[in-house]
């Protein structure tokens, strides 16, 4: 790619440049050394891996968890598992993760690397997680391609779960619910309810008076090219409602001039 865009890299321990005529040659066919090196070492941590999830062995490697400390080969709740705790009771409560992470803050949890703010992403993985229940899973993903260092999903894994084999974080109860809550949350996306940062103001707070669905934001080309920004109902969309579609200026504007009452048909 360097020498692509006309940049010189030079290896000083072989004393060679990538501008040297006759350089290709050589140069590839170190490549295809380093890789097939690469490829060998890959093959025998997945050999490794595949080797140690039959006997039961836990690889935790870079991947600890809050809340607990392995100690010869066993997890054992530390002082985080409070922490661990207050976020799958507060999301069983109906807490939004923003409020989670706020809360976190403001009694001055860490994250496993010893951050003082969780991000979304961190909650989400801790609330799925099930090690906290005292469940183990082992060989959850699948392994990563040596070349892309992606997950391989082409290539076939196969995860195993050992119950209660260690001591739980999470009360069953619990968990169940926190689950629950993450499957509606999921099937409320699939209709267009959006409540994460990053998206749309109005995602989730037009909803429909005559069909009860949430409003989708659609853009339609004008004749002179410009674009223009709507609000029509999901059931409008399937067919099934035939409420009708607004501009996005006129709930904006209707908002902005605090003119509630003709915004109160539209948005809940
Ligand atoms: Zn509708």
């Amino acid at each position: 790619m360097l020498k692509g865009i006309g940049i010189e890299v030079r290896f000083e321990k072989e004393g060679i440049s990538t501008f040297d005529s006759g350089s290709d040659l050589l140069f590839s066919t170190m490549a295809a050394v380093a890789q097939e090196e690469s490829r060998s070492i890959s093959e025998n941590v997945k050999w490794a891996y595949k080797r140690k999830a039959e006997q039961g062995i836990r690889h935790l490697g870079s991947n600890r968890i809050l809340g607990y400390d392995e100690i010869d080969g066993k997890l054992m709740p530390n002082e985080s598992a409070s922490t661990v705790h207050l976020i799958f009771e507060k999301y069983a409560a109906g807490d939004a993760i923003s409020q989670i992470i706020m809360a976190l803050a403001s009694i001055g949890a860490h994250t496993l690397r010893g951050h003082d703010s969780f991000s979304y992403g961190q909650i989400m993985a801790i609330l799925k997680n099930n090690t906290y229940t005292g469940d183990r899973t082992l060989q959850k993903t699948p392994h990563t391609n040596y070349l892309t260092k992606k997950p391989d999903l082409q290539e076939p894994y196969q995860s195993k779960t050992i119950q209660n084999d260690h001591t739980a974080i999470i009360e069953r109860p619990l968990w169940d619910a926190v689950q629950e809550r993450l499957e509606s949350e999921e099937q409320k996306r699939a209709v267009g309810i959006r409540t994460r940062s990053g998206t749309n103001a109005f995602y989730g707070r037009v909803i429909c008076s005559v069909c009860g669905l949430p409003f989708r934001r659609v853009t339609y080309k004008e004749r002179n090219g410009s674009l223009r920004r709507f609000w029509k109902c999901t059931g409008r969309i399937k067919g099934i409602c035939s409420n009708r579609t607004i501009a996005e200026e006129d709930i904006t504007r209707a908002l902005t001039e605090q003119d509630m009452i003709s915004v109160s048909a539209f948005a809940g």
